[in-house]
């Protein structure tokens, strides 16, 4: 059976690979698959593709006699609020995030408002497999229906958090993308003085790449400094992550994002839990010591986080790629909440962003990478055991080696052919040490096994 779906939905050149048959097929499946029949929310990007993709899904949807709700040009959280608060059975968001413009993506939600997990898509890519997909006679075919989502799901927004005491200047970056609908006049209603850079929705993404890498955002860093803002804010294509530049030029990683607004959500919550992956910075274990709190480290993938606290318990969740997930609020990553926190987290402090991030401990990575053919990896992650005996491990995802000054997580790719091997430590030239003594076992062991 052909896998259809990758770490995130279905992806590929548009036109090319991800088709409209394709699409067809997968809005067919996806009807079949919720047995009666029900209502499916759909939304999509900017990409040039992306009304193409939709009119071919709901072709199929809707001749599996589905209703779409069919909710327009949105970022990925707005999908995810739309089909609790139109209460439909699924979603469908059209979009590749952070690649470039030419590929194309779509991604299943489930009525709560998360991704499809793995087993539902075993299943959708069996009924395509297997053609299996059910038509309704003629007198049963769905309809669809065109609805405003982001209004209320602004409203939502602006019910969660305070308007700012203080004027911001802010300088926005979108990317040319899907968060230009939202996030510019969500602060400026907020109360700050917002700047836009590459706010124009263009599907060619002439502005910069989507994804908001320091060497993307290059003149936001610039912009922020010139115009004497307070804060940069940069999205990835669809807007379920958020990178900040400080008003000093300086990019902040995902994992301080995280951070900071973990600081900011959980403060006065009693023993909060913050739900993050094996690979996210020590700087998430810092933060929940200062709120008298926990961290959970579960596998890898915004999928494994939801997991999580879907059968657990939790009160935040994110990534070291700047996707964080306010669990009271909704099941997906949500990047235009994010940037709404961290603006009234600004506000409130009386103090600018870099200070804010200087009261977390700096951490310095290395991450490095090395060939390791698919079969060998079982093996070779059970050597690098024997050689770290004595060290505590942690095998939740690879193999995660604490030591009392850092960590290094070894893990076999889940994509590639590759090893990647991830070191932390409080000093640049410790993370280099540990990266290194990474390396040189993770060689031996595939030297000594291939
Ligand atoms: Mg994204």
């Amino acid at each position: 059976m052909p896998k259809l779906f990758g770490t995130f939905g279905v992806r590929g050149i548009s036109n090319l690979e991800l088709t409209p048959k394709l699409a067809l097929q997968l809005g067919s499946a996806l009807g079949t698959h919720l047995k009666n029949r029900g209502r499916v929310a759909i939304g999509y990007d900017n990409r040039t593709s992306s009304e193409m993709l939709e009119q071919a899904l709901t072709a199929g949807l809707v001749g599996g006699g589905c209703d779409v709700i069919s909710v327009g040009l949105v970022p990925t959280p707005v999908l995810s609020f739309a089909i609790k608060h139109f209460r439909c059975d699924a979603g469908v968001m059209i979009t590749a995030s952070h690649n470039p413009p030419d590929f194309n993506g779509i991604k299943f939600w489930d009525s709560s408002g998360a991704g499809f997990q793995r087993a539902e898509e075993r299943k959708i890519e069996r009924i395509i497999s297997k053609l299996a997909w059910r038509r309704v006679p003629w007198g049963r075919v769905g309809g669809t229906h065109q609805v405003d989502a982001l209004t209320p799901y602004m409203r939502a927004v602006l019910a969660t958090v305070s308007k700012i005491g203080r004027e911001l200047k802010v300088v926005v970056d979108c990317a040319n993308a899907a968060g230009s609908v939202a996030t510019p006049s969500l602060l400026t209603r907020i109360g700050c003085k917002v700047v836009s850079l590459n706010c124009q929705l263009d599907g060619a993404f002439p502005g910069r790449l989507a994804e908001p890498s320091p060497e993307n955002l290059k003149e936001l860093a610039q912009t922020v400094m010139a115009s004497g803002a307070n804060l940069g804010i940069a999205h990835d294509g669809d807007a379920d992550r958020t990178i900040i530049v400080s008003e000093t030029g300086e990019v902040l990683t995902g994992d301080r994002v995280f951070a900071l607004v973990a600081l900011h959500h959980l403060r006065g919550r009693k023993r909060p839990k913050i739900v993050t992956t094996v690979a996210t910075s020590s700087v998430l274990d810092d933060v929940a010591e200062k709120l008298g709190g926990e961290v959970v480290r579960t596998r890898v993938g915004e999928p494994e986080i939801i997991e999580y606290f879907r059968k657990g318990r939790g009160d935040i969740g994110g990534e070291e790629n700047g996707g964080v997930i306010f669990f009271d609020w909704l099941p997906c990553r949500d990047g235009i909440l994010t940037a709404a926190k961290l603006v009234e987290m600004l506000a409130g402090s009386g103090m600018k962003i870099s200070e804010l991030d200087a009261t977390l401990p700096r951490y310095y990575q290395s991450k490095q990478k090395v060939g390791c053919p698919d079969e060998l990896k079982p093996k070779v992650l059970k050597a690098l055991e024997k050689r770290f005996v004595g060290y505590r491990l942690d095998r939740t995802d690879g193999l995660r080696v604490v030591t009392d000054d850092g960590w290094l997580l070894l893990r076999p790719s889940g994509t590639e052919p590759i090893f990647r091997c991830f070191a932390e430590a409080r000093d640049a030239k410790r993370a280099e040490e540990l990266a290194k003594l990474g390396m040189r076992e993770l060689r031996a062991c595939i030297r000594k096994l291939s």
